[in-house]
């Protein structure tokens, strides 16, 4: 398959750069990882004036930030009483509220910030995939209701209007949301935090991570940095660091496909409202539309051809009009994906959290986690995380999860390529 990129490094408008960073220094908040998560716990501490320094290893939005959907969720993949049922009520209500509202967050930086990426707060639509995916999302909307959520279920013929295609079976569509372009945003994040005073480095891997006299030592290329408090933002983009070990969690190889700009003539019916879409399949897909007008398709699985000729073939099937669209862009990432589909806040050492696993829903909660990560570390007041801390995160066999999601898309792909 020919490399052809991802669309956002493309399309971003948003432009930002750092150094690498050298000699020795010192900080409040040492933040490792340049994501959502990160860039917005450098922002938050910088905003309330703490000295905060951030490492890359890559360039930020390497990892998963960088290479999304776009789907600003409000919630998990989990319906909400699945959530409760998991981490009982009180500590399920307690995340359920706060990624409720995690979307308005994320708007509300976008503006005070002024970050170019595309923001479109028409909601999402979480489409039915086959009549019992109908079924899941009344249960849904069932759910959401009861928590007050602007939750509508469509039919199959409004489904049909909103999408510009017949091919699914109903549609859950939720206000709250919206999409951005991605790797934009977190380097909006990043420009922000740093206008504040925040000192962000690229390509300056951590690379061990020592205690000493109440502070931790952590090295990079040639600097030796020493902080009272420490984040690891890491998640599915970990680099090994000498010293400190973090859980493996499965990993969930996710790709897509974008069409060159098309002509209102060919798209004016496809998501003629801008909605950003995924559906009901255990091997998901997502949908949606970007400003400048093209159509950008996911799967799991990796960009490999099967895949690939999986996209092409659904994107023709759903949208007979889109058969010889030209398709300029095709790029993969890794979601970082617990059993329990739930994201975990540890506890790695005093005044020290990595926080991980938000199984495929990073933009809105990695802002959200972010955010209250960086409160609590510098006040030490954990009373505002949206999840309580854990001391360890045990998966069990991780490897073998990881090449089940790859082998299951693969299959799933490779059966419907062929109908
Ligand atoms: C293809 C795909 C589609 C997705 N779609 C959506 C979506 O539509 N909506 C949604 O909400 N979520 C989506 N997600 C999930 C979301 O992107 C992630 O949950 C989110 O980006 C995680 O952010 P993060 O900051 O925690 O980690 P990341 O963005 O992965 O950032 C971690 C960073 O840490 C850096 N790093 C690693 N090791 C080191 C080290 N030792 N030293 C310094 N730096 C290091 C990496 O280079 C990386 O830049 C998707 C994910 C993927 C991959």
């Amino acid at each position: 398959m020919p490399d052809l990129g991802s669309l956002w490094r493309d399309s971003a408008t948003e432009t930002f750069s750092a150094p690498p960073v050298s000699g020795d220094l010192s900080c409040d908040l040492l933040v490792i990882g340049g994501g959502f998560t990160g860039c917005t716990a450098a922002l938050k501490a910088a905003g309330q004036g703490a000295d905060v320094v951030l490492l890359e290893f890559d360039t930020i939005g390497h990892g998963g930030s960088g290479r999304n959907v776009g789907l600003v969720n409000a919630g998990l993949w989990l319906p909400p009483d699945t959530v409760c049922d998991t981490l009982g009520t009180e500590a399920g209500e307690r995340l359920n509220t706060v990624l409720a509202s995690a979307p308005d967050l994320v708007f509300d930086l976008i503006s005070q910030h002024d970050i170019a990426c595309e923001p479109c707060r028409a909601g999402t639509l979480h489409l039915a995939h086959a009549p019992r995916g109908l079924a899941q999302l009344k249960a849904r909307h069932a759910q959401l209701i009861r928590r007050n959520a602007p939750v509508t279920v469509l039919d199959p013929t409004e489904t049909a209007a909103r999408t510009g295609t017949s091919g699914f079976h109903g549609a859950l569509h939720d206000a709250r949301a919206g999409t951005v372009q991605p790797l934009a945003y977190v380097r909006g994040l990043a420009r922000a935090a740093q206008s504040l005073g925040a000192r962000l480095f690229e390509h300056s891997p951590a690379t061990a991570i020592t205690r000493q006299d109440d502070h931790w030592i952590i090295r990079s290329n040639d600097a030796t940095l020493r902080t009272k408090a420490l984040l690891v933002a890491t998640n599915a983009y970990h680099r090994p660091v000498s010293h400190m070990t973090l859980p493996h969690v499965p990993k969930v190889n996710y790709f897509q496909l974008a069409t060159a700009p098309l002509g209102n003539n060919i798209s004016r019916d496809i998501l003629p409202g801008g909605e950003g879409c995924w559906d009901t399949g255990l091997i998901m897909s997502s949908l949606r539309r970007d400003a400048a007008g093209r159509v950008i398709l996911g799967g799991m699985g990796d960009d490999t051809g099967v895949q690939a000729g999986w996209a092409r073939r659904k994107l023709a099937q759903l949208f007979p009009q889109l058969a010889d669209a030209e398709i300029t862009h095709q790029w993969a990432g890794q979601i970082s994906m617990t059993s329990d589909h739930l994201p975990r806040i540890l506890r790695i050492g005093p005044d020290a959290l990595s926080i991980f696993g938000y199984s495929g829903r990073g933009i809105a909660p990695g802002t959200a986690f972010g955010q209250a990560a960086a409160h609590a570390l510098l006040t030490g007041d954990d009373s505002h995380l949206p999840l309580d801390p854990v001391d360890a995160h045990i998966e069990r066999l991780p490897g073998l999860k990881t090449a089940f999601y790859e082998t299951g898309a693969r299959l799933v792909h490779a059966v419907s390529a062929r109908r």
